[in-house]
């Protein structure tokens, strides 16, 4: 039977084709943009906006290449003066979800559009949420003005995308799909969002772990990541703010994301029997934490909280935060709980 539901989920423009990047004037242009500023992270992710910014030509007001991962205060003041200093009418933002966590915290603060070209599998381009740290917390606000108000997909901008960050990031999109099924405001619409977006990356993720430039896989990680990111407009649970809180921590989020879901999976699905069929059967797999934990260990990224730096001695601060939220779906959970879990996944 299907639960009582509320779908209220933002539209936006999608692009998706390789090669698409090339359309990105003639997209600015549509929303209206003279002066975008382009944004994206240091490195390999300047590299890509100073791309960007020759393909907006007089369209463009500059580059702001300094995004850094969840998005600390100091780097969303800095963004915010760059776009003031530019005279921005609009944000292009190339790249994974630090550098559009940066154009939603401009975006925040000033309303400018954002047209975004997602590099990862993050799935940050599809929400209106966004999160800003300090110290060792993260607070996640929701602003539907952060919303790209076009996204356009190039899978073949993803063909650099290193084997660790494709499997991080993809376990990332994984983590969507999975808490989609268990959410209390699940809805038949982010269910097919998120069965459709593991359909495609089951198979499709290995493949483009194992070799990045197998355009057939790219293809098929990238539009499920879109509708990964999607299935989150029914809500996040314990998955996703277990993960939030670690972030606080400076814990890198996608690794967080991919090493704590079989734990979560675990504790969640055994309250969740529907969800625990769903997710076996998308695997072909009898039990789905061990299709979720043998994915995760053929992935060359760190398999336990102690590998990516996190103190033992943090546990404690974790799971009072995580317990402090009060989540009671699918199942009820306890400081104790999530301390076990946490050493567990530690
Ligand atoms: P990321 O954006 O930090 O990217 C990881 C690394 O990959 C970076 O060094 C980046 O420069 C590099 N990179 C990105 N694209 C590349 C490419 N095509 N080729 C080569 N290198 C490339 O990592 P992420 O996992 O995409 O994003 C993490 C951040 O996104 C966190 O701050 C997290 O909180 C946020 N996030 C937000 C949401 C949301 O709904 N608001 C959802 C998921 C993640």
């Amino acid at each position: 039977m299907i639960a009582p539901f509320i779908h209220d989920a933002p539209s936006q423009r999608i692009v998706f084709a390789p090669g698409a990047v090339g359309q990105v004037a003639e997209e600015a242009t549509r929303l209206g943009m003279a002066r975008a500023l382009v944004i994206a992270t240091p490195g390999s992710g300047a590299t890509l906006g100073a791309r960007v910014r020759d393909l907006l030509g007089a369209r463009a007001a500059g580059l702001h290449a300094q995004a850094v991962i969840h998005v600390p205060r100091g780097v969303a003041a800095a963004g915010l003066q760059a776009a003031q200093g530019a005279n921005a009418d609009g944000l292009v933002v190339v790249g994974g979800g630090s550098a559009i966590g940066l154009a939603k915290a401009i975006a925040h603060q000033t309303a400018l559009p954002i047209l975004a070209l997602p590099t990862t599998y993050s799935g940050s381009e599809a929400t209106p949420i966004f999160g800003l740290s300090e110290g060792d917390e993260k607070l996640v606000q929701r602003d539907p003005r952060v919303l790209p108000r076009t996204v356009i997909y190039d899978p073949d901008l993803t063909l650099g995308l290193p084997a660790a960050v494709s499997a991080a990031s993809g376990m990332n999109a994984i983590a969507h799909c999975v808490e989609a099924f268990w959410v209390p405001d699940r809805t038949p619409v982010t269910m097919a969002l998120a069965a459709e977006a593991l359909r495609l990356l089951v198979p499709g993720l290995p493949r483009a772990v194992a070799d990045g430039n197998d355009k057939d896989a790219r293809n098929a990680c990238l539009a499920a990541s879109w509708l990964a990111g999607a299935a989150l407009a029914a809500g996040t649970g314990l998955h996703h703010k277990l993960a939030h809180v670690l972030g606080g921590f400076g814990l890198p989020h996608a690794e967080a994301h991919a090493l704590i879901l079989p734990h979560v999976a675990r504790f969640n699905l055994a309250a969740a029997t529907d969800a625990a069929a769903r997710l076996a059967a998308t695997f072909g797999a009898a039990d789905a934490v061990t299709a979720l934990e043998t994915m995760l260990q053929t992935f060359p990224i760190p398999q336990r909280l102690r590998d990516l730096g996190f103190e033992r001695g943090k546990i404690e601060a974790a799971a009072i935060q995580v317990a402090a939220l009060e989540i009671n779906a699918p199942r009820r959970v306890s400081e104790d709980e999530v301390r076990m879990l946490l050493m567990a996944a530690f």
